[in-house]
């Protein structure tokens, strides 16, 4: 299983410097490839990565676009692996956007990278390094601390150093064998989950999850941060002259308060990512750990971001990054994730007698069914249906004769999974489901869903 660590690296001045300018280099050959690579394809060539590298080895060292003040070749000063990988990740890029193309999605080219607008990283090969507990020995630079060692024992693929708000980190990726990813669930659980903006997640138990809401409450402080950095550009717009927009392609002078503010802007959206980061993966684990199934809406986040009034709150949550946690943390605990389609009604059908509540307003947080007079908290009602999903997804592939609809009547066997938009037929009481005659070796035959 391929599992990525990253780690603070502790880094010298000088280490920052050729981290800098390795990051650089990386972003400036990138760009060199995707020109060339335009304009090949605009002659009606097809260009291809590994004959772009050729060309670029054969002029590196002597065109003077790629010589210092004193006519050196300032790329002798960079390892390698920081100026060849771009042309392995154009073709990447490229392959993919064909593919999206392909298929009919939207798909955006491979474009041009920006300093201070593009992430910096660069890629060092996995025999250009090693790792030494605390530390690495990286190409050029030699040895730097790292805050901590590596997590994960298996095969080192590659690492990136890549930075975020003045700190360096090194992403490891490892090939983990599947026993040591493999992690012991606590629970046998089984859990509908249903992701909102009042409470980032609300159990089929009728938990409801706090997320930190970091952004909600840095937001004041971002403002100010944000308004003094746009203060210095605006001075820095005057001394030049210019009013209005910036035409492209100027460069405005920057001033070390400019820097400054630009630095502590980033450190609080830095810190705000993390607090995020910390309670997705605290949440997912837990779903992963303590249950066998977990149902969650496969909602179509694109669309709410769109709307303007939601999209701060659901960008908050990080309702993508939970996803892909549950996704990639249920492999190694054996833990089955239902993704109920996107218009499975979870949160408009009566957990209780399955009739419909067609008049569901999005702001009505709780409401009383028409048909049987149960009243529903609108969130864990939507938590206990995607609860049923999971059920009937679990019997559904256990399909052990045991587990006939016969033999445990609470179970809405047979039901596929797929067929999402449809309920359950079985009525399933929230708070029973724990030790209620699932197969107690149901993770041997569950395969999580990928
Ligand atoms: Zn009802």
């Amino acid at each position: 299983m391929l599992l990525a660590h990253r780690i603070r690296i502790d880094a010298s001045a000088a280490q920052r410097d050729y981290f800098a300018r390795a990051a650089g280099t990386a972003r400036r050959v990138w760009n060199w490839a995707l020109a060339e690579w335009q304009r090949q394809a605009a002659l009606g060539h097809q260009p291809n990565a590994l004959a772009l590298k050729k060309q670029f080895n054969a002029i590196k060292y002597q065109d003077p676009a790629w010589l210092d003040a004193d006519g050196n070749p300032w790329l002798r000063t960079i390892h390698r692996d920081a100026h060849a990988q771009p042309f392995a990740n154009l073709a990447r890029a490229w392959r993919r956007y064909f593919e999206q193309r392909r298929a009919g999605g939207k798909a955006h080219p491979p474009r041009f990278k920006k300093k201070g607008r593009c992430p910096d990283v660069f890629y060092v090969a996995n025999d250009k390094f090693r790792l030494e507990g605390m530390s690495a020995v990286l190409p050029k630079v030699g040895r730097v601390a790292l805050r901590e060692a590596l997590r994960w024992p298996g095969r080192i693929l590659g690492a990136s150093v890549s930075r975020e708000a003045g700190n360096w980190f090194l992403s490891v990726q490892v090939e983990v064998p599947e026993q040591a990813a493999g992690r012991r669930r606590s629970g046998d659980g089984v859990t509908g989950v249903d992701l909102g903006v009042t409470s980032a997640a609300t159990l089929a138990s009728g938990e409801k999850i706090a997320a930190p809401r970091p952004l909600k409450g840095a937001l004041r402080r971002l403002r100010i941060r944000s308004r003094r950095l746009s203060r210095k550009l605006e001075r820095a717009k005057a001394a030049a002259g210019i009013k209005g927009r910036v035409p492209k392609g100027t460069r405005l002078p920057v001033s070390k308060n400019r820097t400054k503010g630009a630095l502590a802007l980033a450190r609080l959206q830095a810190r705000i990512a993390r607090v995020r980061r910390d309670f997705t993966h605290k949440l997912t684990t837990r779903l992963c750990r303590e249950n066998q199934a977990v149902a969650i809406e496969d909602l179509h986040v694109k669309g709410m971001l769109a709307n303007a009034r939601l999209s701060r709150a659901i960008a908050d949550v990080g309702f993508y990054e939970i996803r892909r946690q549950l996704l990639y943390k249920a492999a190694r605990y054996g833990t089955c994730i239902v993704l109920a389609d996107r218009w499975y009604p979870s949160s408009r059908l009566c957990s209780a007698c399955d009739t419909r509540n067609g008049t569901l307003a999005l702001g009505e947080r709780a409401w009383t069914c028409a048909n049987c007079g149960a009243h529903h908290d609108r969130d864990v009602n939507a938590a206990i249906n995607l609860q049923r999903l999971a059920t009937g997804a679990l019997a559904a592939r256990t399909a052990l004769p045991e587990a006939s609809p016969a033999a445990t009547p609470g179970t809405a066997a047979g039901i596929d999974p797929a067929a999402g938009g449809k309920v359950t037929p079985a009525r399933h009481e929230h708070g029973q489901q724990d030790g209620s005659g699932q197969e107690e070796d149901a993770e041997h035959v569950c395969s999580p869903l990928r």
